[in-house]
């Protein structure tokens, strides 16, 4: 493993920012740290880059423990939200200023400058300065000032939030390919979940300075650890069933093997796996009597709400409306889509 977080815990006063958490990034790897604001992301960013001490555990890289390590010493790119360039300098001298700062020769730094930039697509604004040019425009001069120096590890703090939905899904393509591109281990901190589950190989989801779940997206996504993972990642319905789990007065199966639905229960179910059919249709196992609340047409899906009696189901369909507000449904929960936590 190249990157290694262990046992790292952060105190302010007696507020814990981060309570032993253990993360591992590794060679040619992008991790995202995810979670809501406060959960500690930005803490543990900090911590790795030497910005920030911290009051336990080890953070070691390539077998060695860098916390004795100057932050400006660690050889690390950092690209933060915005207004991080130097804004008296030109693109070129900010792209360029790393190597200046290691003693480049004026050549060999004019030719890397050139080259930085036409990897992130400008070729030709070297000469301005960065209030001559968009936010955008401005973050890929930041990455290219981070990656200018073949940083030992890319540390990106919601390098894309400040900027405008458009240019954001763009750069986010143009950052990930980049990384695999130039191969360097990455760790990003992002509150977007839809940025951490499109950019990253591993998500970290956080949750009060610990960590609920690591894994790859779609692990996070299918097999959520936690009711916390499973409610922060995507559209998620929850089931409370204080007296067993029914559902208009038939029960309802979980399809986990040796799962008793107690009472005091919740069940957890996506909105795209409960199915909509006539009201007619035979009423089999996990079918029950519904009615549509209401529903949104969002382009390529519906979002129904779904009454069933005193629960209220999110239902997700592929295309254009096919029901209306009022219209009686019967609605499948496949057994196997329903989960439970201890
Ligand atoms: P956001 O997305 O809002 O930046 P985050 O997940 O990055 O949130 P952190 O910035 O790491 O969260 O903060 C974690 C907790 O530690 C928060 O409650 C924050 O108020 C607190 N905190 C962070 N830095 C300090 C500090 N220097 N002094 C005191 N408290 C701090």
């Amino acid at each position: 493993m190249y990157l290694q977080i262990e046992q790292i815990s952060k105190n302010f006063g007696s507020l814990v920012a981060l309570d032993n958490v253990n993360v591992e990034v590794e060679q040619r790897e992008f991790v995202c740290l995810l979670g809501p604001s406060g959960c500690g992301k930005t803490t543990l960013l900090r911590i790795v880059s030497g910005l920030v001490e911290s009051d336990q555990g080890r953070i070691m890289l390539d077998g060695r423990d860098i916390r004795p390590v100057p932050a400006t010493q660690r050889g690390f790119g950092i690209v933060f939200q915005s207004y991080s360039l130097f804004p008296n300098m030109t693109v070129a001298e900010n792209v360029g200023y790393g190597l200046r700062i290691r003693k480049h020769s004026r050549d060999r730094i004019r030719a890397r400058v050139a080259e930085l930039l036409e990897t992130v697509g400008l070729p030709d604004s070297g000469g301005k300065y960065p209030h001559q040019i968009s936010g955008g425009q401005q973050q890929r001069v930041a990455l290219a000032r981070a990656i200018a120096i073949d940083p030992r590890l890319l540390l990106l703090d919601e390098p894309l939030s400040a900027l405008d939905a458009k240019v954001r899904l763009s750069l986010r393509d143009e950052v990930r390919s980049l990384q695999r591109r130039l191969g360097i281990p990455t760790l990003m901190v992002t509150h977007d979940q839809e940025e951490a589950m499109t950019m990253a190989d591993r998500v970290v989801c956080m949750n009060e300075g610990r960590v609920e779940q690591f894994g790859t997206p779609e692990e996070l996504y299918t097999r959520p650890a936690t009711p916390f993972v499973a409610t922060f990642l995507g559209r998620m319905n929850v089931l409370e069933f204080p007296d067993g789990a029914r559902l208009a007065g038939r029960p309802l199966r979980i399809g986990e093997p040796d799962r008793e639905a107690s009472p005091g229960i919740r069940a957890y179910v996506r909105p795209e796996h409960i199915e909509l059919r006539d009201a007619e249709a035979p009423t089999g196992e996990n079918q029950f009597p519904a009615s549509i609340g209401d529903l949104q047409f969002e382009g390529n899906i519906t979002r129904y709400r779904v009454d069933v009696e005193e629960h209220t189901l999110q239902v997700e369909a592929l295309g254009y409306p096919t029901r209306k507000p009022g219209e009686p449904v019967t609605v499948r929960i496949p057994p196997e889509a329903v989960r439970i936590f201890d």
